[in-house]
């Protein structure tokens, strides 16, 4: 048979991820699988034996990532795929999952058709992409790409005080081989949309052109504590009262500037009483962006507002940058074999850009990468009820496995 015509097996695929979702699984049917716990340990347990009986050769680095590797001809050339299997507290059984079990797939797929590929292929799992138990989130990836960063994301400790290097050698994933050690060629990531879009378009297929940028600030506005029924209004320094109007000139520059998110997602009053003026504010600011210089005129915009605006003229305000990601550009021949996967297959495509982050923008720092997107039932993610059928699961894996054939050329 020609390797074009081969296809992935869509129950046994399917099948696979609802066995991985039994780790940590919630009663309302989501899981809570947060990264090197005994329920990590589980799912990485179960991932590892399947990539055994299939005969790759598994390899584990210093900071847990774990790659199923099958030998090329070529051994110089490597094409990597891959995901993540911990979750969020409630989150879903798709979200991380249909990428490292898809890549899986794809290698059975290559193996039982007889298909030997001119590149190396690594399938990989890659450790707490969420960034919940322990900060950063994409560590594992991030270690990849950054060796000598390794040491201090061994060190990151979660809020009891256990080190990821602890966690690690309490699960058995501390590996021997050094972060970096494997070069990718190529690497491809199936992942669920996490948002709307395909799923409103009828679409079948997301190709990732890159993700936007990201910055998150925290800002601390004071003014001052007054009795609320003796305070007239011209003497009042409400501290509130300048978020609020923040806040609507906020939504205001997401009309003004293409592409433009901004989201006040925490704050936190004090006195936080229901008869004073409050004295203290602090919220947080969530911006992103497709274009960095539209991210940067948006920032520049919200701090224009804060030295001119009337509600900040008796407030004191102390800005902290907490995150600042520049936007990532996909590879174009990665997005190209992608596309030209879709169309091999006759399926729907819809280029597009990933609002959140994922292992793949990371790898894309280092090494050409693009990634798959599949529609998320009502753009549900980081939920329970997070849901990708398993026809379109069954897409996004053969897209992948075309992908790979096109990138082996
Ligand atoms: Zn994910």
């Amino acid at each position: 048979m020609k390797a074009e015509s081969i296809r992935i097996n869509s129950k046994r695929l399917s099948a696979r991820i609802q066995e991985m979702a039994q780790f940590g699984a919630l009663p309302s049917g989501g899981v809570k699988r947060l990264t090197l716990t005994p329920e990590d340990k589980a799912a990485r347990d179960l991932f590892k034996q399947w990539m055994q009986e299939l005969g790759l050769e598994v390899a584990i680095d210093e900071i847990g990532n774990t790659f199923g590797i099958l030998k090329g001809k070529n051994t110089d050339r490597c094409i990597g795929i891959g995901s993540h299997l911990d979750s969020v507290p409630t989150g879903g059984r798709f979200d991380g999952p249909v990428g490292a079990i898809g890549a899986l797939e794809v290698a059975q797929t290559l193996i039982e058709n007889d298909v030997q590929l001119n590149s190396t292929l690594v399938v990989a799992n890659y450790t707490n992409e969420e960034g919940v138990r322990f900060f950063p989130d994409m560590m594992g990836s991030l270690g990849h790409v950054n060796p000598e960063e390794v040491d201090n994301y061994l060190k990151a400790k979660d809020k009891n005080g256990t080190t990821v290097d602890d966690a690690l050698k309490a699960i058995g994933y501390k590996g021997k081989m050094k972060c970096g050690t494997i070069h990718y060629n190529h690497f491809v990531e199936i992942h669920i949309e996490q948002g709307p879009i395909l799923e409103e378009k009828k679409i079948d297929i997301g190709i990732v052109q890159g993700v936007q940028a990201i910055h998150w600030q925290k800002l601390t506005l004071i003014g001052k504590s007054a009795h609320a029924g003796t305070t007239p209004i011209y003497a009042r320094k409400d501290a509130f009262y300048a978020l609020s109007k923040l806040s609507c000139f906020a939504r205001e520059l997401c009309h003004d500037i293409k592409d433009q998110l901004v989201t006040i997602g925490t704050i936190e009053v004090k006195p936080n009483a229901i008869n004073v003026v409050p004295e203290e504010v602090v919220a947080t600011l969530d911006m992103r962006n497709l274009s960095d210089a539209n991210l940067q005129l948006a920032i520049t915009r919200i701090e224009d507002f804060i030295a001119t605006d009337e509600s900040f003229s008796h407030i004191s305000v102390n800005k902290e940058v907490l995150v600042n990601v520049p936007a990532v550009a996909f590879n174009g021949s990665v997005v190209d074999a992608i596309s030209k996967s879709c169309q091999h297959l006759g399926y729907s495509s819809l280029p597009m850009h990933s609002g959140a982050g994922h292992d793949a923008q990371i790898l894309a720092t280092r090494y050409p990468a693009a990634m798959i997107f599949i529609p998320s039932k009502d753009g549900v993610s980081h939920a329970v009820d997070e849901y990708s059928s398993p026809e379109q699961i069954e897409k996004g894996a053969n897209v992948l496995l075309q992908t790979v054939l096109h990138l082996d050329q």
